[in-house]
C-alpha cells in the first residue's frame, strides 16, 4: 500500500492510498485499502490514518478508523498507531509471527507517527516548515 496523510495550509487534513492488493490473492479479494475506516480513515477535528501490510487483519480491527478514535482519547499518533497493531498481535498472537502490518497517522496538530509490526518501515514527510524530506528523521534533500 501506498498511503498518504496530509494536511493543509489552513490545517484541514486529507488522506488517500492505494495499493496492488496481497500476492497469490484469490480472484475478487477485497483488502482493506478500499475500505473507509480500515486502510484510511481522516476526521478532520482529529485526525488521519492510513494501514499497510495484510488487509484482513486491518479489516479485522476497521484499524484506521481506530487510530483516529485513540488519537481522539489523547493517544498520540504514534501510540495510536502501535496500540492498533497490539489490537491486531492479540487477537491472533501466533498469527502475528511475521505478520506486516502497520499505521501511519497524523493529528490535527500535525504531528505525525507511525509504528509497524516488522522492523525497517519508513515513512517520509514533506513540510514548508523544512521544505524538505525527511525519512525517519533524516534529512534526504
Ligand atoms: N493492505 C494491502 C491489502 O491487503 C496490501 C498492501 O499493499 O500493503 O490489499
Amino acid at each position: 500500500t501506498i498511503g498518504m496523510v496530509a494536511m493543509d495550509a489552513e490545517g484541514n487534513l486529507s488522506g488517500a492510498c492505494t495499493t496492488s492488493g496481497m500476492a497469490f490473492k484469490l480472484h475478487g479479494r477485497v483488502g482493506d485499502s478500499p475500505i473507509i475506516g480500515a486502510g484510511l480513515y481522516v476526521d478532520n477535528e482529529i485526525g488521519a490514518a492510513t494501514s499497510t501490510g495484510v488487509g484482513e487483519e486491518v479489516i479485522r480491527i476497521v484499524g484506521s478508523h481506530l487510530v483516529v478514535e485513540l488519537m481522539r482519547q489523547g493517544y498520540s499518533p504514534e501510540n495510536a498507531c502501535k496500540e492498533a497493531v497490539t489490537r491486531i498481535v492479540k487477537k491472533n498472537p501466533a498469527r502475528a509471527k511475521g505478520l506486516q502490518v502497520g499505521f501511519l497517522a497524523v493529528n490535527k496538530k500535525g504531528q505525525h507517527g507511525a509504528y509497524c509490526l516488522q522492523k525497517g518501515f519508513n515513512y517520509a514527510v514533506l513540510s514548508n516548515d523544512s521544505n524538505n524530506v525527511l525519512i525517519d528523521g533524516k534529512s534526504y534533500f
